[in-house]
């Protein structure tokens, strides 16, 4: 994989906007930051904003920034972790003069004027390393090392999925060289407040599981209310679901006040066709959607619960 049109871009324009995706998570903010790091501290001159949603759990990454309009034009856009265009948190980025697209879903949409997509990599912080490693005189600051170790080990879940690999612990040994402080990074992503501990409770009582085996759970507005957490706290509960022996998809289903979130996980079959067919996507084994209607979500768990049934008697399924 080259990265020269990303140098080359990065060396010819004076400001450059960096932006993430909706509901940011540790890779976006990660892939943000670190990337925000090596360009301004290898450029010091240079302009560099990033753009998302600000995220209070994050919040020890870094912050996002807060741009005029007027300050697009003339810009570079890089796009990090977004696979398509309706999921780029800030629709500015039309106002850029040029796009370059930086990710590691499945390929739906190349928005970007350059798009540098590996589908096979586990996130786009490692892309953002293999990018700083490329070139002799980029340089990066122990908080941006710091960064790009949160992009990797939240959507690795420290290791442990599939994809994992010699380059994977490569990258994050050469960023741990860079000054990484792993304590602080754990403390900062482990700690929960009293109130999501008592949810997980409440999780743990009321989930249900499908004929097949697709364990489930829903958090209403009202008991969201009830345990007075963050609508992206209740929803960063769902690995709470995995690891069930009988269940090999888990999902978690969150009311927001505009939408229904469906964060769906899987050890088994494939689910981001799933995901696909009621407007969503993401990965294999880690995908989502948002839907209108309870109607659909219902319909979406038998989808789920045909998929199981076909994966445990090892047959193909159509969706
Ligand atoms: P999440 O459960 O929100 O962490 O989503 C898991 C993966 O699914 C993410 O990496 C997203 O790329 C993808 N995803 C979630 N929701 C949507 C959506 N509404 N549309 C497209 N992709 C989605």
């Amino acid at each position: 994989m080259n990265f020269d049109i990303l140098y080359e871009k990065i060396k010819e324009y004076d400001k450059i906007m960096i932006f993430g995706h909706v509901r940011p998570d540790g890779d976006c903010y990660g892939s943000l930051n670190g990337l925000k790091d090596i360009i301004k501290t290898s450029f010091p001159k240079k302009s560099v904003f990033c753009l998302t949603s600000q995220v209070e759990f994050l919040s020890f990454v870094g912050k996002m920034d807060d741009v005029e309009d007027e300050e697009f034009i003339d810009s570079l856009a890089i796009i990090c972790d977004t696979s398509t265009r309706e999921r780029i948190c800030d629709k500015r980025y039309t106002l850029c003069k040029e796009k370059i697209k930086i990710d590691h879903h499945v390929i739906i949409d190349n928005y970007g004027d350059y798009n540098i997509v590996d589908e096979d990599i586990s996130a786009t912080s490692l892309l953002i390393c293999r990018f700083l490693f490329s070139y002799p005189d980029l340089k990066i600051t122990p908080k941006g090392a710091n960064a790009l170790y949160t992009g990797i080990i939240t959507d690795t879940s420290n290791f442990r999925y599939r994809g994992v690999n010699l380059e994977t612990f490569t990258l994050a040994g050469r960023l741990i060289e860079m000054g990484v402080d792993v304590s602080f990074i754990d403390k900062n992503l482990s700690s929960e407040s009293l109130r999501a501990t008592k949810l997980k409770a409440f999780i743990y009582r009321s989930l249900k599981v499908t004929k097949h085996g697709v364990v489930y759970a829903k958090l209403t507005k009202t008991t969201i209310k009830y345990y007075n957490v963050s609508y992206d706290e209740a929803a960063s509960l769902v690995t709470l679901l995995s690891n069930i022996k009988e269940c090999p998809v888990w999902i978690l289903i969150i009311n927001y006040p505009k939408e229904i979130r469906v964060r769906i996980r899987s050890n088994g079959p494939d689910i981001n066709k799933l995901a696909e067919k009621y407007g969503g996507g993401g990965h294999q084994k880690a995908a989502g959607t948002s839907l209108k209607s309870f109607s659909k979500v219902k319909s979406l768990l038998k989808d789920a619960d045909e998929l199981v049934r076909c994966y445990k008697d090892d047959i193909p399924h159509d969706l």
